[in-house]
């Protein structure tokens, strides 16, 4: 077995009322809104995918804005952050540009020897932003942080079975701090695993991480995975259709909701990649109830 899990997907989380998401995310995050689409579990809610102007693999972000949601935490079995790299010689520069645009710059500090600026978006939700040599741009995530009670075999999963490397560690203010790092130059390579000794429970809601999904780079790769993973203990989902990639899923063995997600076919399947984002799509099965998810979904408009 030989196929390795060159960085993440995507990130998924649960927001509160929709035009605060998208105000934020792409204005001063500058995110594009890549896809306007629905929950295809409960289409009355919409499904947000931010990213690069492309859409790729490693750049994307997706809300499920509930307008009801209650304030969800943190806490052990959970993801508690996602981070964007920002490129070190932008990164003074970022800041003043955020704190112009009206968002609160509240703690710098420095993670692994680089900077790190911890905003909040309108659910609370931790973004982090990490100066990084590598990026070229501002899109793309670094790393997501893993929140667990035993981080050990959490990290025997990402190294053992998906390839990673461990890189480092670090302890800051009684949160412990594992690094690893997928080899090879991919965006969002990296996953961090705290461990702390806060007695927290974490409550699933708004500003809180759904999942987070590893890239496969074909069907070929994933349909691997499915096997990998059976024979290492881990039983994923048969393989869901989503519509810009397909989808399996499990629970790694700290409760933390996995996805591996293949690369193709993409957020240009069904529309234009110029104009991507600008007009709400559907799946085929939801096509007929057009008018009525329309009316009860809430409009809302990007920022730029
Ligand atoms: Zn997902």
């Amino acid at each position: 077995m030989t196929t390795r899990i060159p960085g993440l997907h995507h990130v998924t989380a649960i927001s509160g009322p929709a035009q605060a998401n998208v105000t934020f995310y792409t204005g001063p995050l500058k995110q594009r809104l890549v896809k306007k689409t629905v929950n295809f579990d409960d289409p009355g809610t919409y499904h947000l995918y931010y990213g690069d102007p492309k859409g790729s693999p490693g750049t994307i972000l997706t809300f499920f804005p509930f307008a009801d949601a209650g304030p969800g935490r943190a806490g052990p079995g959970m993801a508690s952050a996602y981070a964007y790299a920002v490129p070190a010689a932008d990164f003074d520069a970022t800041i003043d540009r955020l704190m112009e645009a009206g968002v609160t710059v509240p703690r710098l500090t420095e993670r692994f020897g680089a900077k790190v600026m911890t905003l909040r978006d309108p659910d609370n939700a931790p973004v982090e932003l990490i100066e990084d040599a590598t990026a070229t741009d501002i899109h793309g995530f670094h790393s997501v942080t893993l929140w667990e009670r035993d981080p050990d075999r959490t990290a025997r999963l990402i190294t053992d079975v998906f390839g990673y490397q461990a890189v480092g560690t670090e302890t800051e203010g009684g949160v412990e701090r594992l690094r690893l790092k997928a080899p090879g130059d991919a965006r969002a390579n990296v996953i961090d695993i705290i461990r702390s000794d806060a007695e927290t429970t974490a409550r699933p809601g708004a500003g809180t991480i759904h999942h987070i999904a590893f890239r496969a780079r074909s069907q070929d790769e994933q349909n691997a995975w499915i096997e990998t993973l059976a024979s290492a203990g881990h039983r994923t989902t048969p393989v869901i259709d989503r519509q810009y990639f397909n989808a399996i899923y499990f629970r790694e063995p700290g409760g933390v909701l996995f996805e591996i997600a293949t690369d193709p076919p993409g957020f240009a399947v069904d529309e234009p990649e110029a104009t991507m984002g600008s007009q709400l799509m559907l799946p085929p099965q939801y096509e007929p109830m057009r008018a009525r998810i329309e009316q009860v979904l809430p409009p809302i408009r990007v920022a730029s």
